[in-house]
């Protein structure tokens, strides 16, 4: 376990495995990890930086030990989103109104829920989870779970069109929506907030969250989600990242050597192994295609990747919090993780 986090105990560990939605279970660890209460005295005492930090080291140590216990939970993030907050049935509802954040992680649940608090008119129906795509990124996420082919999101007005549906591409935090009429029943907005922002240059530290997501989050509140007007709208998300700040105050994820323990190379074999993944993985978390057996062998540990096939697609893609790489973003994602894989499900009312 590395120095800097606290083990999860036994009886919690137990609690997962007996628990018969292990999502659900890791969903609820999550939420009370990025605490509505906690987050609502940060936000009142300009803390969030601390609250963000604190919650991420409790984050990376829960999903440690789900690695070492196995990763059993990783083979959930494979499945069906559950049949209610299925993203393609939402969208072919008649009354579906879906504004979906790329990029939106559980992180930013307690911010939304404060700008429903504090909108007359607004009520909270609802607030749970669904799935990413496997790989959690846009294009899987299209593919597999709106089941919308296609080059990019600007081709999403077609097929969409073709169910009825009015669709709105929102490229930024500070662009209003262009009016939708209250008689289109069907819409769907895709904003490209948050993800469009994780290339900034503030995005290579956490700070970026404070500086960036919440007061973009915001925005789009006002500038998107008020601008509706009366009716049931869904937030949701086609992936999570993670935050991945190797920063000497931050240090947000395990080393592969903090999750194998017994496997301790010096220094110089870190850096070797560091450039031996990026050699097979390139600068992302997953590879669409199955490792050689030359290539698996040089992984110290098979507890951190996981091979699967996708609409027979092969895939390998790196679990957990699991980070090898230096400089860049800090965040990340397309690999299989809780943060990336489980996404917010917010269903609120306008009236
Ligand atoms: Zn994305």
């Amino acid at each position: 376990m590395p120095s800097h986090s606290t083990p999860w105990s036994p009886q919690l560990l137990n609690g997962y495995l007996a628990t018969v939605s292990p999502v659900e279970w890791a969903y609820e660890r999550l939420r009370s990890i990025y605490d509505d209460t906690k987050y609502q005295r940060a936000v009142a005492t300009n803390t969030i930086p601390q609250w963000i930090l604190e919650a991420e080291r409790e984050a990376a140590s829960l999903e440690l030990s789900l690695v070492a216990a196995g990763g059993a939970i990783y083979d959930e993030f494979l499945k069906s989103q559950p049949t209610e907050r299925d993203i393609r049935a939402t969208v072919e509802s008649p009354e579906g109104c879906v504004v979906l954040l790329d990029g939106l992680s559980l992180r930013e649940i307690p911010e939304i829920l404060r700008r429903a608090a504090e909108t007359p008119g607004c009520s909270l129906t609802r607030v749970t989870w669904t799935l990413s795509a496997a790989p959690s990124e846009t294009m899987a996420f299209r593919q597999q779970r709106l089941r919308m082919g296609g080059a990019n999101i600007t081709q999403l007005a077609v097929p969409m069109g073709q169910l009825g549906v009015t669709y709105r591409r929102h490229r930024s935090q500070t662009d209003i929506l262009q009016p939708v009429s209250p008689t289109d029943r069907k819409v769907f907005v895709w904003s490209e907030f948050p993800d469009s922002t994780f290339g900034n240059d503030s995005a290579k530290n956490f700070g970026h969250f404070t500086t960036t997501i919440v007061p973009g989050l915001r925005q789009v509140w006002n500038n998107v989600v008020m601008r509706l007007g009366n009716r049931r709208v869904v937030i949701t998300s086609d992936h999570g990242y993670l935050l991945q700040d190797r920063s000497a105050d931050a240090s947000l994820g395990p080393e592969l050597w903090e999750v194998c323990p017994a496997w301790n190379p010096s220094r110089s074999d870190q850096d070797t192994f560091r450039k031996r993944f990026n050699q097979i993985f390139g600068g992302s978390r997953f590879v669409d295609r199955h490792l050689t057996a030359e290539e698996l062998a040089e992984i110290p540990d098979q507890r951190i990747i996981k091979a699967f096939d996708r609409d027979g697609q092969p895939c390998t893609a790196v679990l957990g919090r699991f980070f090898w790489r230096a400089g860049g973003s800090a965040f990340d994602h397309d690999g299989l993780s809780l943060m990336e894989c489980i996404l917010p499900w917010i269903e609120l009312e306008f009236a």
